[in-house]
C-alpha cells in the first residue's frame, strides 16, 4: 500500500519560549537592529520546518510565519498600504508592517498616524489587521516575503506549500473607506496580481499552494459565491501549479456546492467542526480532486480520538481512494500552544490527555500510517488507553456537580420579583443619589502589586505577608474613594492577576500550564486555562476581600465576579461535553459565590460578561441557541439573591446591536458599558430598544492616559440624559482601571464625580 499523504495548514510562529515576542519587543525598543530580528525569525522558521519534516509531513506550509499577522502580510504582498503610512512604493519590510499595525513610528509625525483597525479572526481570539479599501485602490506585488520564505525552505531541502489568504476572503474581511462603494468590485484588480504571485511561486519551484478562504464559514450571498467561482477560474489557469482551497471553523451548509465546484486540484475541510457533513461531502465530491481532511483539531488542546477519526478517514479512503486524501489539521496550528515537553508541572496522566502543536504533528502522521495499514495496534492501543483514562478519571467527573446541573429549574434562573419592583426595593435599601457614581472594578495594578504577587509565587514572602499587603492596598483604595466622593465603592481587585485566571485557580476542574502561549495579536500572547473537569467551588473565592473592604466604609462595597460565559470563552474548554454544560457548571459556582457575598453583607454585586458578544457563532442560525444558554447561565449565577441585592453586569469593546435582546433578557439591575470612545454612539441600541433596566454608559476612556475634563464628561452625561430616563443613569468609566496609573485615575475620577454633581443639579430625577 502507498503512503497516505499528510499536511497542516500552518504552524505556530511564536517559538517554544516566546522567542518572537522577545525579539520583536527588543526591536521596538531599539535594543536590536532589524537584521537581528530577521535572523531570529529565520531561526524559528527553520526549526518549525524541520520539526514538521521530522514528523514526516508531506505538505509543509511556508508564509504561515508572520511578524504580526497574515492578513497584514497579504496587504503588504498586494501593496495595499493606506496613504497615511506614506509608503514609498518599494519592497515592504518589517518597518512598514509594524507601522501599519501599531501606528507609531520613529518620528513625531509618524506617531500621529493612526494604526490600521484590528479585529477578531472569525470566532477565534486571534486578531487580524483589517485591510482598507477605496474605490481607487490599486494592487501590485510589493513584498518578497512569500517568495523569500519559499526559497529559504527550499535551501534547507524542504519544498513547502506556500499559504495565501484567498482574494474573496481578503475582500470580505476588509473594509471600504469610501462608504457606499462595493469592495467586491475590486476583485478584477486583485486577480491579475494573484495570478502573478502564483506564477512567480511556480517559477521558484512550487508545486502546490494553499489558498485560505475561511469565508466559507459565513452565510454567503450570491455575489460572494460568484466572486469565488470567478476567482478560481482565473487562478487555476496558472499552468503546472496545483491549488488547494481551504475552509475551516465551520460546516459548509449552503456553501457546499460552490465549494465543491471550485476548479482547483484540492479542497480542505474542517472535519472537526464540520464532522456532520462529511458523508454528504464524500457523496458529492468531484472525481479527480483531492480532499484534505482536517481531522486533528487545530484549536483545542485535547488528544485526538484515533478510533473516531479513523472511522471518518476510512470512509474517505473507501470513497476517494488513498491517493486522493490528505490527513491534516482542521485549521492552522497557530491557534494551539506549541509543545507539551516544557510543561513540567502537569502530571503525566494529565499530559497523556493533551496534544499541543508538536503532538498534533505526531497524531497526523500516526493516523495516516494506521490508515495505510503501516502501523497498527500498539499506537491505537496507547491512544485508546489515554482516552479511557480521561473518560473514567475521578479528577474529571464529579457526580454531585452533574446532578446539580441536571436539577436546575426555571425558577433558579429568575429573580424573585420583576425589575420594577426590585428597583423600588433597592432604592430604599441603598439610598443612592441620582446619577450614582462607581467604577468598573479594578484599580491600578502598580509595580508593587505585581512585585508582591511574584514574590509570593517564588515563596519570597509568606501568604500572611501577601494578604496583609493586599489589605493595605484595599485600605488605600477606600481612602481614595472617600476623598473622591464616589457612591458605590470597589475594593480594587489587587489580589487578581487576571479576571479569568484568578477564578480558575480557585475552582475545581481547571488546570494551568507554564508555557502554553497562543498569539492573540502582535506580540501579545495569552495562556488560557484548561477546563478539563466538572467545575465546582470548594470554598468562597472573593468573600474575604469584599467583606474586609466593606468593613472599612458605610458606602456600598460592590462585590466583583467574572461571569460564566466569559470564564469559558477565555479558556480551553472540554470536548467531551457541550460547551453550554461547562458554562452551566461555572454558573452554579458563581451563584454560590454571589449568595455568600450577600450573606457577608455585600449589597451590590457585579458579574462581568465582557466576552458574551465575541462568543457569538459565525452562522446567524446558530445565534439563538448560543444566546439562550448564555443568558440562562448568567441568570443562574445572578438569581440566588433577595430583591434588595443589586446585581450589576459589565460589557465592553463590542457592538451590542446583535445581542441587545439577550442583554435585556439577562435582567441585571444595572449594566455598565463602554461608550465614551464612540461619544455615546454605542448607547443608541439601548435607546432604540428602550432598555428597561439601569445603565451606566462609560464617560471616561480608560485606554488613554489622558484625564478627561469635568465638562466633557458632563456633556456625555447630558447626551445620555436626553435619550434615557434620568433615574436609570449611572456614572462610570468605560472599563476597569488596572492598566492606568493612580496619578491619572485620581483626577479623572474627581472630574467624573464633579460631572455627576453638575448634572444632578440641573436634572430633576423622579423616584
Ligand atoms: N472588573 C473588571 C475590571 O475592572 C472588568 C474588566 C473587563 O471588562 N475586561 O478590570
Ligand atoms: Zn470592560
Amino acid at each position: 500500500m502507498a503512503k497516505i499523504k499528510t499536511g497542516i495548514l500552518g504552524y505556530p510562529r511564536i517559538g517554544e519560549n516566546r522567542e518572537l515576542k522577545k525579539a520583536t519587543e527588543q526591536y521596538w525598543k531599539g535594543e536590536i537592529k532589524a537584521e537581528e530580528l530577521l535572523k531570529s525569525a529565520a531561526a524559528l522558521r527553520k526549526q518549525n520546518w524541520q520539526k514538521q519534516k521530522a514528523a514526516g509531513l508531506d505538505f509543509i506550509p511556508s508564509n504561515d510565519f508572520s511578524f504580526y499577522d497574515q492578513m497584514l502580510d497579504m496587504s503588504c504582498l498586494l501593496g495595499n498600504v493606506p496613504d497615511r503610512f506614506k509608503w514609498n512604493g518599494k519592497n515592504i519590510g518589517v518597518e512598514t508592517v509594524f507601522f501599519m499595525a501599531r501606528g507609531s513610528g520613529a518620528t513625531a509625525k509618524e506617531k500621529e498616524t493612526q494604526a490600521c483597525e484590528m479585529t477578531k479572526w472569525l470566532d477565534t481570539n486571534y486578531h487580524y489587521i483589517v485591510p482598507e479599501f477605496e474605490s481607487k485602490s490599486a494592487f501590485k506585488i510589493s513584498s518578497t516575503k512569500i517568495f523569500d520564505e519559499f526559497s529559504e525552505a527550499l535551501a534547507l531541502g524542504i519544498k513547502t506549500r506556500p499559504v495565501l489568504i484567498g482574494p474573496m476572503t481578503y475582500l470580505t474581511l476588509g473594509k471600504m473607506q469610501d462608504s457606499n462603494a462595493n469592495r467586491f468590485r475590486l476583485l478584477d484588480q486583485l486577480l491579475p496580481v494573484y495570478v502573478e504571485i502564483l506564477k512567480k511561486l511556480k517559477a521558484l519551484g512550487a508545486e502546490w499552494v494553499q489558498i485560505d478562504e475561511p469565508m466559507f464559514a459565513f452565510d454567503l450571498n450570491l455575489e460572494q459565491k460568484q466572486g469565488l467561482q470567478k476567482a478560481y477560474e482565473k487562478l487555476s489557469a496558472v499552468a503546472g501549479l496545483n491549488i488547494m482551497v481551504a475552509t475551516y471553523f465551520e460546516e459548509l451548509r449552503a456553501n457546499l456546492d460552490t465549494f465543491l465546484s471550485l476548479p482547483v486540484q484540492a479542497l480542505h475541510i474542517d472535519a472537526v467542526r464540520g464532522k456532520k457533513e462529511i458523508e454528504k461531502i464524500l457523496e458529492k465530491f468531484p472525481k479527480n480532486k483531492i480532499l484534505s481532511v482536517g481531522i486533528v483539531d487545530g484549536r483545542n488542546i485535547w488528544k485526538n480520538d484515533f478510533k473516531e477519526s479513523l472511522k471518518i478517514l476510512e470512509k474517505a479512503k473507501a470513497s476517494l481512494g488513498e491517493e486522493r486524501i490528505i490527513v491534516s489539521s482542521s485549521c492552522s496550528l497557530t491557534h494551539s500552544p506549541i509543545t507539551l515537553k516544557n510543561e513540567k508541572k502537569l502530571d503525566s496522566e494529565f499530559k497523556s490527555w493533551l496534544a499541543f502543536a508538536d503532538e498534533k504533528l505526531e497524531e497526523i502522521a500516526s493516523l495516516a500510517k494506521i490508515l495505510a495499514g503501516k502501523a497498527g495496534d500498539a499506537i491505537l492501543k496507547e491512544n485508546q488507553a489515554a482516552l479511557d483514562s480521561r473518560k473514567k478519571s475521578s479528577r474529571i467527573h464529579n457526580q454531585q456537580v452533574k446532578k446539580r446541573t441536571a436539577a436546575v429549574k426555571p425558577a433558579d434562573m429568575k429573580r424573585k420579583s420583576a425589575f420594577a419592583r426590585r428597583q423600588q426595593t433597592q432604592r430604599k435599601e441603598l439610598r443612592l443619589p441620582a446619577f450614582p457614581t462607581t467604577t468598573i472594578g479594578s484599580f491600578p495594578q502598580t509595580k508593587e502589586v505585581r512585585a508582591n504577587r511574584l514574590k509570593l509565587k517564588k515563596n519570597e514572602i509568606t501568604q500572611a505577608q501577601y494578604d496583609s499587603f493586599i489589605e493595605e492596598e484595599i485600605k488605600n483604595a477606600v481612602k481614595i474613594q472617600d476623598k473622591i466622593g464616589l457612591d458605590v465603592y470597589v475594593h480594587g481587585e489587587f489580589e487578581r492577576n487576571d479576571m479569568v485566571e484568578y477564578f480558575g485557580e480557585l475552582l475545581e476542574g481547571f488546570a494551568f500550564t507554564q508555557n502554553a502561549w497562543v498569539q492573540s495579536y502582535g506580540s501579545r500572547y495569552v495562556k488560557p486555562p484548561i477546563i478539563f473537569g466538572d467545575v465546582s467551588r470548594p470554598q468562597p473565592m472573593t468573600v474575604r476581600w469584599s467583606k474586609f473592604a466593606q468593613s472599612l466604609t458605610k458606602k456600598p462595597m460592590k462585590g466583583m465576579l467574572t461571569g460564566p460565559v466569559t470564564i469559558a470563552q477565555w479558556s480551553f474548554v472540554r470536548n467531551d461535553q457541550p460547551r453550554s454544560e461547562s458554562v452551566m457548571q461555572i454558573a452554579l459556582a458563581i451563584r454560590d459565590e454571589v449568595v455568600d457575598l450577600e450573606k457577608a453583607g455585600i449589597s451590590v454585586i457585579q458579574i462581568d460578561e465582557p466576552a458574551i458578544r465575541e462568543g457569538l457563532p459565525l452562522r446567524r442560525s446558530d445565534w439563538k441557541d448560543y444566546l439562550d444558554w448564555s443568558v440562562k447561565a448568567f441568570r443562574l449565577s445572578a438569581s440566588g439573591v433577595k430583591d434588595e441585592t443589586q446585581i450589576h453586569t459589565h460589557m465592553c469593546y463590542s457592538e451590542f446591536n446583535d445581542i441587545i435582546e439577550a442583554i435585556a433578557d439577562m435582567d441585571a439591575d444595572v449594566i455598565s458599558i463602554e461608550s465614551s470612545r464612540s461619544k455615546m454612539e454605542l448607547l443608541d441600541v439601548f435607546v432604540d430598544f428602550k432598555y428597561p433596566n439601569e445603565i451606566g454608559p462609560g464617560v471616561y476612556d480608560i485606554h488613554s492616559p489622558r484625564v478627561p475634563s469635568k465638562t466633557e464628561m458632563e456633556e456625555l452625561l447630558e447626551k445620555a440624559d436626553k435619550v434615557l430616563p434620568a433615574e436609570n443613569i449611572w456614572v462610570n468609566p468605560d472599563c476597569g482601571l488596572k492598566t492606568r496609573q493612580w496619578e491619572e485615575v485620581k483626577p479623572a475620577l474627581i472630574n467624573m464625580v464633579e460631572a455627576a454633581k453638575a448634572i444632578r443639579q440641573r436634572v430633576k430625577v423622579a423616584g
